[in-house]
């Protein structure tokens, strides 16, 4: 369901980011992987909503961090330490589509 109201400023995420914190596990300090403890996908990715819109938590982090909320088609999150669900955005990089693709292509193939 995506109505009117998506997008506006009175959807104040407070109460969403202190539910989605307590699902992410920061023991291992600053510097470690924050996993995700939450509810995981086939290919170990994190799965949640922020109302009606399905996110990943990564993007909740980051979204967190940086009160910037990137995601988008042409926009993605690239985790530098490779573990699907971390939520540490010190391991996440903003990066372009077509980036994206070229760097998991260049790691894979
Ligand atoms: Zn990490
Ligand atoms: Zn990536």
């Amino acid at each position: 369901m995506i109505d009117g109201h998506y997008g506006d400023e009175d959807l104040y995420p407070q109460v969403f980011f202190l539910r989605f914190e307590r699902r992410v596990d920061r023991s291992g300090g600053p510097d470690a992987c924050w996993p995700w403890t939450g509810p995981l996908d086939a290919k170990g990715r994190g799965k949640t909503n922020w109302h009606s819109m399905a996110l990943r938590p990564h993007q909740v982090a980051w979204w967190q961090a940086t009160g910037d909320r990137v995601i988008g088609y042409e926009t993605c999150l690239h985790h530098t330490c490779e573990l699907a669900c971390c939520c540490n955005p010190a391991h996440l990089e903003v990066l372009t589509r077509s980036e994206h693709m070229a760097l998991h292509n260049a790691k894979r193939y």
